[in-house]
């Protein structure tokens, strides 16, 4: 299958409340553009460098999301026009977020990463962490971020159940924060969750966003 198959059949599997992130990283700009074509219009990305080379080549209509560890000093050079950055896991970076936010003079949609993997490779917060930071005066402070939801991402294992597991947890933690810190706060509304080779599963338990890569545009080579 091609990308624009892939795209529109990946479309047509999932319910229409579930957003598609295209996830490109790797890719060049004509694969983006096939996607483009197909109607696709949120991608993702994981270095902030090739993200803003890519961004100005590539339609501006497009909804980019970054969806990989930030570190701080990449902030200024995605600030300007992303999205939604999909992974943040600490206060530094979210302070960083709001300052470039600021000098961009825009608002920055963001996600905390929770670590629900039993790996442990991966980077993610915990709820206390995050609670710590929702409660903290920094964060009451920030005026160019907005809190959309939570991200993560399930253990690579054949295990369905473990998946499962996983996602419900996510989905859990997403309830426990929409009650306690924001009940009054529509934008607090997503539960990204979901890549190529366990979206079913997660859109049954709840995600409101998936990040599919490789079932629409191939395997990666790394070099
Ligand atoms: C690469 C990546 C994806 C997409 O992975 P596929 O298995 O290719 O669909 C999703 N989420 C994150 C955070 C990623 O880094």
């Amino acid at each position: 299958m091609n990308v624009s198959e892939s795209i529109i059949n990946i479309k047509k599997g999932i319910p229409e409340n579930v957003k598609l992130v295209a996830v490109s990283k790797t890719k060049p700009n004509s694969m983006v553009l096939e996607a483009y074509n197909a109607g696709q219009r949120i991608f993702g990305e994981n270095k902030a460098q090739d993200l803003a080379s890519k961004q100005p080549e590539l339609p501006q209509d497009i909804q980019w999301h970054f969806i990989g560890h930030l570190q701080t000093n990449k902030v200024k050079y995605i600030a300007p026009f992303v999205s939604m950055i999909e992974a943040v896991d600490s206060l530094k970076i979210l302070k960083e977020i709001n300052k470039q936010a600021l000098k961009a003079d825009r608002i920055i949609s963001c996600l905390f990463q929770f670590h629900i993997a039993e790996e442990d490779t991966k980077f993610g917060l915990n709820v206390s962490e995050v609670k710590e930071i929702l409660e903290s005066d920094e964060y009451g402070k920030m005026k160019n971020i907005k809190i959309a939801g939570v991200m993560g991402m399930a253990t690579y294992t054949e295990d369905e159940d473990q998946i499962r597991r996983e996602f419900r947890a996510l989905r859990n933690i997403f309830r426990e924060l929409k009650i306690t810190y924001f009940s009054e706060s529509p934008d607090f509304k997503e539960i990204s969750m979901g890549m190529s080779g366990d979206y079913k599963l997660a859109i049954e338990e709840g995600s409101t966003m998936v990040r599919i890569g490789s079932l629409i545009f191939g395997e990666r080579n790394y070099l």
